[in-house]
């Protein structure tokens, strides 16, 4: 059996969508409000009923995935979403920057999605969207629609004898989503656990971590487009995966929503703990006995030594990218510069850590009383309270001058700078 399997009810409009033998979501109309259940089958006649469903005759037929789609169209359903104005953003981004957004909405639905993209549209206001707000910088307030995508639901298809491939709405918390997978045994996303943020944002920047991307395991996403609010699948190749990078971060930049995304997970992917300490943290379990959620934890121990936790001290993680420069360029900084860590790249090119560059130009722990460079990380920017977006950038782009002028190399941000600023 193919999952999952959508059906509509008959002389109704409401749909089903069967995620497995024991889960299924339903969709009832009433009026022009529309009721969503969530169902796992915990209990015998809960689960006769999904097998009923599963049969071919009954007051139901089976559906496309885009007829299922349809049936939410949002001239069926009168939007409700919730416009709210001078919305302050402050809790809702990891650097706890002030910074108000002129509109702000919270979707939970497709529907509800089209009807604010409509809106926008029609008062010609721009969008940003939000997700966890753990990687950007507000430069001031934001004259836009900020949009908080909060899509939930994971779903599962088995595939082939150990596989799978698991889907999660874009406002899942990335790291609960982690955290379920190794729950149901699902392996692969374990090295990335506490990554802060959500499920949507994961392939804006191919999110990485001790020797794991999501375009490793990525299958597909799906999409809302801005201009019209069609609903397309990018396969991997279409999303142009990079070093935290995508298509999404260049050519389709501010073009699309993602509403849900897929990963190919396997009870059997193999461990990966040749990266960074991970091998030192599993050092007392024998090598036959460690497992998937051992490696997850020590990335979880790793992670909370190293990097300042943003509910103490605000911060959107890495700062810059490492940055990777042509080996001739690598071979005379190491000559100049005999200590300095390098890695050279499959496609060429050496990769050099940011971390380190930022250190030795004498930046780690500097601090400008609201806001300053990490004592522990020097690739973290961290707010202590009270500063702008713009003083953050100013300190951002003195340390990348700075590490120029000593290096000849040119920092990029990683982080994303979101310069909206009223005009009214
Ligand atoms: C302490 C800390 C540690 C971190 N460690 C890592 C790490 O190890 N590896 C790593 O790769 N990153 C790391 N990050 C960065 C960050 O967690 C990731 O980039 C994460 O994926 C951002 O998710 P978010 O939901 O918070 O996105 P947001 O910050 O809300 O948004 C990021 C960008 O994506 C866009 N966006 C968000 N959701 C959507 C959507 N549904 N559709 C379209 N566009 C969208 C936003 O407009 C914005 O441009 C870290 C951050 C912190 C604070």
């Amino acid at each position: 059996m193919e999952y999952p399997v959508y059906l509509q009810m008959t002389e109704t409009e409401n749909v089903v969508a069967i995620q497995g033998p024991s889960r299924f979501w339903e969709g009832q109309k009433l009026g022009n409000q529309v009721l969503q259940h969530d169902v796992v089958c915990r209990t015998w006649p809960e689960r006769q009923r999904v097998m009923d469903m599963l049969e071919s005759e009954g007051p139901w037929s089976r559906i496309s995935k885009e007829a299922f789609d349809r049936a939410w169209d949002p001239e069926m359903t009168e939007p409700d979403w919730g416009l709210q104005e001078h919305v302050e953003l402050a809790s809702r981004t990891t650097f706890g920057i002030s910074s108000k957004a002129r509109w702000f909405a919270r979707v939970t639905t497709l529907t509800q999605l089209r009807g604010a993209l409509a809106w926008a549209k029609e008062h010609d206001v721009p969008m940003l969207v939000l997700g966890g707000g753990s990687n950007m910088l507000l430069h001031g307030d934001v004259h836009a629609l900020v949009l908080q995508v909060d899509i939930r639901g994971v779903e599962v298809l088995p595939q082939g004898p150990t596989g799978a491939v698991v889907s999660a709405g874009a406002g899942e918390p990335w790291h609960e989503f982690v955290m379920r997978t190794l729950d149901d045994s699902w392996h692969g996303l374990e090295n990335l656990s506490l990554i802060p943020g959500n499920v949507g944002a994961s392939p804006m920047q191919n999110i990485g971590a001790y020797g794991v991307e999501v375009k490793d395991h990525f299958a597909w996403l799906d999409a809302v487009r801005i201009e019209d609010g069609a609903l397309e699948r990018f396969d991997a190749s279409k999303c142009q995966f990079g070093y935290r990078d995508s298509v999404f971060k260049r050519e389709e930049r501010g073009n699309w929503i993602i509403v849900r995304v897929a990963f190919h997970l396997d009870r059997e992917s193999p461990l990966r703990m040749g990266y960074g300490a991970i091998e030192h943290e599993l050092a007392d379990i024998p090598e036959e006995r460690r497992t998937h959620r051992d490696v997850s934890e020590a990335v979880i121990r790793i992670r909370q030594s190293k990097l300042p936790d943003p509910a103490v001290v605000g911060n959107a993680g890495s700062f810059f990218k490492n940055p990777t420069v042509p080996s001739t360029v690598a071979q005379a900084l190491k000559e100049a510069h005999p200590s300095m860590p390098q890695y050279p790249q499959a496609g060429g090119g050496v990769k050099l850590a940011a971390g380190w560059l930022i250190e030795q130009s004498g930046w780690k722990g500097h601090s400008r009383e609201t806001h300053g460079v990490h004592d522990r990380q020097a690739l973290v920017l961290v707010h202590f309270g009270g500063a702008t977006g713009q003083e953050v950038w100013v300190l951002a782009q003195d340390v990348m001058a700075s590490v120029h002028q000593k290096f000849g190399v040119q920092l990029e941000p990683e982080v994303n700078q979101i310069k909206l600023h009223p005009t009214d």
